[in-house]
């Protein structure tokens, strides 16, 4: 059986084929798996990745949405008894569903990074750690503590570093930009101590970044008095941090209530 697949863009298929790069997001993530850990891969494609992390002897379910993908992974991986293939889109795909202690570990494509990071981080059944491939620029700006929404999301939830940046060329077909290896570690969600602190976080910091050339006080702060406010009406969004985010957000539950 042949174990190449035409790459679709539509499906954001970019495959790796640096096994140097493979196999240092395998250790990085050897490094932090524990006995009972096991590991969530979205988006298998060939499987290149997937051989590596069964080499390690990790429980591993993995997520792909191409039909494709589906009979070649099949073959490749039948005697294994390590590997669960789940043929489903990663946005249908419930979470609650895996029952032990995970880490993240994916070549993601990147029409999804934003989406992915966002779902999995909010979730009640969050990943213990994350190791996945984002385009250079935004793994940059979430490195240098950019705000955005998304950079926004990863620091409200865990402490992200780059493992490693990783040139176009190492990818077929080869993407227009270059990536890097972002991992997300301690991901908990310590800051809130009840859902209603959370959702009202994430209802005003989406406020904010909907229109984020403009001040807080014509957007997520438009009408408040607050004292303790004021020294935000000026602000973009992108001026403030998790801690700014959270003292808003207290304020605004309270006065809510
Ligand atoms: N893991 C392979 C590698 O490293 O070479 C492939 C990575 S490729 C960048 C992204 C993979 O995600 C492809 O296999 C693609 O089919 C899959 N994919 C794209 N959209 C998906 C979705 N919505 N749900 C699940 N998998 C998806």
């Amino acid at each position: 059986m042949q174990f190449e697949l035409e790459a679709k863009k539509s499906l954001g298929q970019n495959f790796l084929k640096n096994t140097t790069i493979i196999q240092k997001m395998v250790d990085s993530c050897v490094k932090i798996a524990t006995k009972d850990t096991i590991v969530l891969e979205i988006g298998p494609g060939t499987g290149a990745l997937t051989e590596y992390i069964l080499k390690t002897g990790l429980e591993t379910i993995a997520i792909e949405a191409d039909d494709r993908a589906i009979p070649l992974l099949t073959e490749k991986f039948k005697e294994n008894k390590n590997f669960t293939l789940i043929h489903e889109d990663v946005r249908v795909f419930d979470i609650s569903n895996i029952k032990k202690p995970y880490i993240l570990l994916a070549n993601i494509p990147y029409y999804l990074t934003g989406y992915i990071t966002r779902k999995f981080l909010e979730s009640e059944n969050q990943p213990k750690a994350m190791i996945i491939m984002v385009q250079k620029e935004v793994a940059l700006r979430i490195n240098d503590k950019k705000s955005s929404l998304a950079s926004l999301g990863i620091h409200t939830y865990g402490t992200p570093r780059i493992l490693t940046h990783v040139s176009k060329g190492n990818f077929v077909p080869a993407p227009k930009v270059d990536s890097s290896v972002l991992v997300v570690e301690n991901i908990q969600r310590d800051l809130f101590p009840n859902k209603e602190l959370e959702a009202t976080y994430w209802e005003l910091a989406k406020k904010g970044f909907g229109n984020k050339r403009k001040q807080l006080g014509g957007t997520a702060l438009k009408g408040t008095t607050h004292a303790e406010l004021t020294q935000y009406l000026k602000k973009r969004p992108e001026d403030l941090q998790v801690e700014d985010w959270v003292k808003i957000a207290k304020i605004y539950t309270e006065i809510g209530k």
